[in-house]
């Protein structure tokens, strides 16, 4: 197949954006650089409000509509009041990066709660799953959508298996590696692409709420590259594949790990 010629091909106009747990972390670094990058954005959060609103102003600051909303992304009413939200408020969404997820506290498997194990599976797999639902339903042009874009935040623990730490946080990744894959080719025919980003130790709180306030420093000077990641190097790669230069990228779980 030739190349397209630069003048045939279309570029895609930024759109709306919802991300799932926005107000700190990955997300809201994600939300920060999609407003540098023309998006208008919705900020999702659990429980700090105040944490979200200032998201919001930055992504107001840069010259993009903003709101932020709380919900619990595990609780399908929720969900659906989110999206319903995001249509009234911004308009037709075109990419959702689902993000929200959390580890429990670090255990070694015979030590955990069933209530962690049923948590962390709530959110980073039932939430993320009914997030992407309520997306396809707006985004597929066999709903009469326009197609859009969803990058599922999964994590380097997916293939570690995180022994010691989080076992159970790290099958809940596995899982979301295999629904990427399977979603990719399902609506890949209908104008939405669906990708993956598998972090290593990035710098942001989920390390302190896991009980180790050391694991960053340690896991982060091991990795090949010997430091641990920024919140920002993860947000840029998630802009890449939700922009027209990966049009030809579905289905692919990008690891962001310095080498891990
Ligand atoms: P973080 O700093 O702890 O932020 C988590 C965000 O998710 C917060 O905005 C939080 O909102 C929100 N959230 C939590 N539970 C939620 C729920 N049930 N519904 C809606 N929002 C919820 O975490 P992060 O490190 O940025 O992690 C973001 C994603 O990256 C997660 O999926 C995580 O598994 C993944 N990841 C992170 C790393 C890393 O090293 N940091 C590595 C690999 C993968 P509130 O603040 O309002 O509670």
């Amino acid at each position: 197949m030739p190349d397209t010629p630069e003048s045939q091909r279309s570029e895609t106009a930024p759109g709306v954006m919802l991300i799932t747990g926005a107000s700190r972390g990955i997300g809201a670094a994600t939300a920060r650089l999609a407003a540098q990058r023309g998006y208008d954005v919705c900020v999702n959060y659990a429980h700090d409000a105040a944490a979200a609103e200032a998201v919001v102003a930055d992504v107001q600051s840069a010259g993009r509509r903003a709101f932020a909303y709380r919900a619990d992304i595990a609780d399908e009413i929720q969900v659906e009041a989110l999206f319903a939200a995001v249509d009234r408020t911004l308009g037709p969404l075109s990419a959702l990066v689902n993000n929200a997820g959390l580890t429990g506290p670090i255990s070694r498997l015979d030590a955990v709660s069933a209530e962690v194990v049923h948590r962390v599976m709530a959110v980073n797999v039932t939430g993320l799953i009914l997030c992407a639902r309520a997306a396809v339903r707006r985004m597929s042009t066999r709903h009469g959508g326009a197609g859009g874009g969803i990058v599922n935040v999964s994590s380097a623990a997916a293939t570690l298996g995180s022994p010691g730490e989080y076992t159970w946080y790290a099958a809940s990744k596995g899982a979301v590696d295999s629904f990427t894959i399977g979603l990719a080719r399902e609506v890949g025919g209908e104008g939405i692409r669906v990708n993956a980003v598998a972090p290593g130790a990035i710098a942001t709180d989920i390390h302190t709420a896991s009980g180790d306030g050391t694991r960053l420093e340690r896991i982060g000077r091991a990795a090949p590259l010997g430091r641990y990641g920024e919140a920002e190097e993860v947000a840029e790669p998630i802009l890449w594949l939700l922009s027209d230069e990966a049009r030809y990228v579905t289905g692919a779980i990008l690891r962001i790990s310095g080498g891990r």
